[in-house]
């Protein structure tokens, strides 16, 4: 396929570069002086998006997505299929599929879980929402992109389950950091709290797969000085879509909003900036009962 990717950062890039070494043929555009393997960079958004079977878009936040999109959609040939990967408020992935249907395009909304690793080794999960149409075409492109895709219904319906998702994720990795900074005071060792939890009823993705606590369990970034990763900041962002999105369409969520006000306090004043969401153990321990 000849493919538009427009945004070539920690994420667009690896995947753009999986594409190509897949053999299609991939001509991409960033603001940023990038080369990812086997891409043709253009000189605009444009360029890279005029005349190709899909265009992928892989940005920073529904804003950037808007004015992106607004550049391509005029540009792009009658019956492509317009990708948008990036992680982006509910709102805007719909506001985007609703002006390119009415170009003549058929758009999904297909954020992704699974991070830069996932990006690289092209083992992304993508969460699909938009016209079952455009499966057909971009199916191929997540099978080369990712090891998993799940068609979630209509536009926007693919960030939807992004941010559940990663509402859950949030707060059950903050519950998770606060049992381990409550057991290292109560005296119960690390590896023993794992041995127990991992194989009881508190268990979940971020104990058993993604555990926090360095030296414990698998393989995670805290066994990497909490190098991310998914960074805290990113964390952050994805709460605050969920909270607009409650906010929005009146749904009270209590831990959601808890979980946000927490990841907010540790990257703008806990030293979280940078670092791996699962730091919150790091910061969680050296607090005092509040
Ligand atoms: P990034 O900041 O590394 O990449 C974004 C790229 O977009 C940058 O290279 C930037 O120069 C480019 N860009 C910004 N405005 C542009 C414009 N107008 N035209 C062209 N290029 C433009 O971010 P990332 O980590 O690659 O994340 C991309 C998206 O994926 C985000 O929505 C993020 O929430 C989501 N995501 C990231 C991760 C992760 O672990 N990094 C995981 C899942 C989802």
């Amino acid at each position: 396929m000849d493919i538009g990717f427009i945004g070539l950062g920690n994420m667009g890039a690896p995947m753009a570069a999986n594409l190509a070494a897949a053999g299609h043929t991939v001509t991409g555009y960033d603001m940023a002086p990038v080369t990812p393997k086997g891409v043709r960079i253009a000189a605009s958004a444009a360029e890279a998006a005029a005349a190709r079977d899909v265009v992928i878009t892989m940005l920073p936040n529904g804003a950037i997505l808007r004015a992106v999109a607004a550049e391509v959609i005029p540009v792009m040939q009658h019956g492509a299929v317009l990708l948008d990967c990036s992680t982006v408020d509910v709102g805007s992935a719909r506001a985007v599929a609703e002006q390119a249907r009415a170009a003549g395009l058929t758009a999904l909304d297909a954020p992704v879980s699974g991070g830069i690793g996932g990006a690289v080794a092209g083992t992304l999960t993508f969460m699909v929402g938009g016209d079952p149409l455009g499966l057909a075409t971009a199916q191929p492109l997540f099978d080369i992109m990712g090891q998993k895709s799940v068609h979630c219904g209509p536009a926007g319906n693919g960030q939807a389950a992004k941010i559940c998702n990663n509402m859950i994720l949030g707060a059950t990795m903050i519950a998770t950091c606060e049992a381990f900074a409550l057991a290292d005071k109560l005296g119960l060792d690390r590896q023993s709290m794992f041995d127990v939890v991992s194989t009881s009823s508190g268990y979940s993705w971020s104990l058993n797969a993604y555990c926090p606590a360095p030296g414990i369990g698998p393989q995670s970034p805290a066994d990497n000085g909490y190098a991310p990763g998914f960074a805290a900041e990113l964390m952050l962002k994805d709460l605050g879509l969920a909270a607009d999105a409650a906010k929005h369409v009146d749904a009270d969520t209590p831990m959601g909003a808890r979980a946000l006000d927490i990841y907010r306090q540790f990257v703008e004043q806990g030293g979280g900036k940078g670092r791996d969401f699962s730091a919150m153990l790091p910061y969680l321990k050296t607090r005092g009962h509040s």
